[in-house]
């Protein structure tokens, strides 16, 4: 008998905290059982119990061709069947490297690591190294990964689960992390006035997706990187959620082709970057790269970094990704927009759609409709009509992120049949939301 998705998590939990290996997947702000997913193709995941749903996840991000694109999966078998671990340099990672920096042009060096946690946590260290100061800016409700000093005010899980921060962060680590409200220059300005000589980086994402989607303002990057600047600061503009899905070049080319264009000093990469495999990626400005070891006193290193197979699944995927994928991908996320919009309207549910490129997220009730722009407006919002909308979803065969505070993602893969089961299933979802 194939066990059922309750058994598989009860055996789980048995051996694993909270069964899970990473917080959200636990169903925690939605309730319910866990989906054990055992496969995944095109714009469908598959459960253990053999149920088939319609993906709206994509691997947090990664799936932009969809899932185990055959070209992606034949060239990640070729790459396995020569050896999965060398621990030397490899011809492939000088194409990723390549590849990332002819799109990307503040991309001048780049690094590979495992994943975007590492990415961000070493772009600090060297931001610290480089300008021989220690202080960090970050903004609220922007999640950067789980190292410590960026856990301060961060969005994903530790929105969820509305943690301020985490046990087992020293205090003296934590404080130097500054938290500033994000789209708010005054702030920022004040921040800058009163410690700006010892503010090494700012790091900001993009654009925010982890409290749900929060665009930046419009010019706001750009003035960000003007005030650090002037103060001798480093910006580091996170892409590992946007980078490579919002545009060939990520956040930061949708805005090269406006007046907001800006030149970050760093940048960091996971998801699309590894198409679905531990890949991440820092990069920047040659000067500043240059100082990692073994070139630079700043210390950076890992067995797996660069990992062939992995990288080869990047290469591949950035590869396929073509003008067509993202136009794909603006279309589907377009219709998707508006079909759940007119739902959850039909149905007299106050809400706003939140969106930057192809990423968007819903937030509830009429102290948001107006739109949100930072992680205080974020947590206006009537939460509590997430579940039911959720579980309303999931039961007509719709994987939404398991929590109100994440981004939607679409693939390429969504083809007329996946998005009209998704439309098919909004209704009912709406109807849910309502009478929460
Ligand atoms: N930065 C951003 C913007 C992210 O969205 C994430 C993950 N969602 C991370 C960093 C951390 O990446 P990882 O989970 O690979 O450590």
């Amino acid at each position: 008998m194939t066990p059922t998705n309750d058994e598989l998590f009860a055996r789980a939990q048995a051996a694993i905290p909270g069964g899970v290996n990473s917080p959200v997947r636990a169903f925690r702000s939605v309730g319910g059982t866990p989906r054990f997913l055992v496969s995944a193709r095109g714009p469908h995941v598959t459960d253990a119990e053999g149920r088939e749903y319609v993906d709206l996840v994509a691997g947090w991000g990664p799936a932009i061709l969809g899932h185990a694109h055959p070209e992606v999966i034949a060239a990640v078998q070729d790459a396995a069947a020569r050896g999965l671990s060398f621990g030397a340099s490899t011809p492939v990672e000088t194409e990723l490297a390549e590849l990332i920096e002819q799109r990307v042009a503040p991309v001048e060096k780049l690094r590979l690591v495992s994943t975007g946690t590492e990415a961000t946590m070493s772009a600090i260290r060297l931001a610290r190294g480089f300008t021989g100061r220690d202080l960090l800016v970050k903004f609220a409700g922007h999640y950067h990964g789980h190292s410590d000093g960026l856990l301060a005010e961060a969005g994903s899980g530790l929105a969820t689960f509305a943690l301020p921060g985490s046990a087992g962060v020293p205090a003296e680590i934590a404080a130097l992390t500054l938290v500033v409200p994000y789209n708010d220059l005054a702030a920022l300005r004040g921040v800058f006035a009163e410690h700006g000589d010892r503010i090494a980086a700012v790091i900001t994402e993009a654009a925010a997706a982890n409290m749900g989607v929060v665009p930046p303002a419009p010019g706001f990057n750009r003035a960000l990187v003007e005030l650090a600047h002037a103060h001798g600061a480093l910006v580091i503009s996170d892409e590992v959620l946007t980078g490579f899905r919002v545009s060939s070049a990520g956040w930061w080319g949708l805005e090269a082709q406006t007046d907001d264009a800006s030149t970050p000093d760093l940048l960091t990469f996971g998801k699309v970057v590894g198409g679905g495999m531990p890949v991440a990626a820092l990069g920047g400005r040659a000067e500043i790269m240059e100082r990692l070891a073994p070139l630079g006193p700043v210390y950076q290193a890992g067995t797996l970094s660069g990992n062939p197979v992995a990288v080869t699944a990047g290469v591949t995927t950035l590869r396929l990704a073509d003008a067509a994928v993202y136009a794909k991908l603006d279309e589907v996320s377009a219709v998707l927009q508006r079909a759940v919009s007119d739902a959850l309207a039909a149905e007299g549910v106050a809400h706003v759609v939140q969106r930057a490129g192809n990423l968007f997220s819903f937030m509830f009730g009429d102290a948001v409709a107006g739109g949100v722009h930072d992680y205080a407006g974020v947590l206006a919002q009537e939460a509590w009509r997430y579940p039911p909308f959720f579980h309303a979803m999931l039961d007509a065969g719709v994987s939404l992120p398991p929590s109100v505070f994440e981004a939607w993602f679409v693939t390429a893969a969504h083809d007329d049949a996946a998005v009209s089961r998704i439309v098919d299933a909004l209704p009912a979802a709406a109807r849910a939301a309502a009478s929460a």
